[in-house]
């Protein structure tokens, strides 16, 4: 099957929320961030002023076509190469899914801009919405998140609190731990936490490959210790499980590197979240490498491929 949609890809089996349809409106690397542990590597388009990128006509399209080729979907969700809300019809985007498919819509954003009224407003149709909160202070959050200059700390937890009070979804925090780095602010983080009052607490580390070398990953044992401090409503984000039945297609290069694109994976990670079988994974790479389209990154837990940014 040729892979042709420019906007969607997937499903992808996520880590949390199943058989996601992913939606990408954005250029690569768009974002108000330059997270030190970012996995598509440093951001090449960083502002704060929301814009149009893609026309949402042609988006909305491409979701309708696929939606009428792939019936197991548990989530459209808007992730991809960088901030969707930064996409100033997010809005209209979500209304329009909304009008054509039961299918929930979740969005996976860091949360910078939710201080921004316009933007809780749009987000008030989803059904799911993950934001980010991975410092305790201002000073952790540039070392860290590296914001533009316009998201300031106090803002963007401001944003989340207001978030929460008006929207009826379920709402995920996500907290991405950092060792050596923001591993002891957890206690701190808690107490933020708390004052947002979401639904869970979603605990990550920096498993794949990241943007610096000096955004390391918590072990197994840490993430456990840290869960706990966090309360009942937390929960550590695991890495998808292999199903046996899993292999019911097979993926042409391309499909493989437009999933690669927004989420780079291991080979079994790759044949896992595109159902296919880990020989096909394994040679769709081979080929994608060959042709340069990725790269490889070696890492303690095992071997990354990663879209080039181009
Ligand atoms: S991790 Fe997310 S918020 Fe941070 S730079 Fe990457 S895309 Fe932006």
């Amino acid at each position: 099957m040729s892979d042709d949609y420019r906007y969607v890809f997937g499903p992808v089996v996520s880590r949390r929320i199943g058989r996601s349809l992913g939606v990408d409106v954005l250029p690569p690397k768009t974002c108000t961030y330059d997270c030190i542990y970012c996995q598509l590597g440093r951001t090449t388009r960083q502002n704060a002023e929301r814009g149009e990128f893609v026309p949402l006509e042609d988006v909305v399209a491409e979701v309708r076509r696929k939606l009428a080729e792939e019936h197991a979907v548990d989530y459209i969700t808007l992730v991809g190469s960088g901030e969707p809300t930064l996409y100033s019809r997010l809005g209209d985007f979500i209304a329009q899914v909304k009008a054509m498919t039961d299918v929930p819509v979740a969005v996976i954003t860091n949360g910078s801009l939710l201080w921004r009224p316009e933007v809780r407003a749009e987000l008030l149709q989803a059904d799911l919405v993950i934001p980010s909160l991975d410092a305790a202070d201002a000073e952790m959050f540039q070392e860290v998140n590296r914001p533009d200059d316009a998201i300031l700390f106090d803002r963007m937890i401001a944003g989340l609190v207001a978030f929460r009070s008006e929207f009826g979804g379920q709402l995920w925090l996500e907290v991405l731990l950092l060792a050596g780095i923001t591993d002891d602010q957890v206690a701190q983080i808690k107490t933020l936490a708390d004052r947002i009052g979401p639904d869970r607490i979603q605990l990550n580390t920096a498993v794949r490959p990241p943007a610096f070398s000096t955004a390391r990953p918590l072990s197994a044992a840490e993430l456990e210790r840290y869960a706990a401090m966090l309360g009942p409503h937390a929960e550590i984000v695991a890495d998808v499980a292999p199903a046996d039945d899993a292999a019911t297609r097979t993926a042409l290069p391309e499909e493989v590197l437009n999933m690669l694109r927004r989420h780079p994976a291991s080979v079994c990670e790759t044949a896992i979240n595109l159902s296919i079988t880990e020989q096909n994974a394994r040679e769709c790479i081979e080929t994608l490498l060959d042709s340069g389209a990725i790269e490889e990154h070696r890492l303690e837990k095992g071997t990354y491929y990663r879209a080039r940014n181009g």
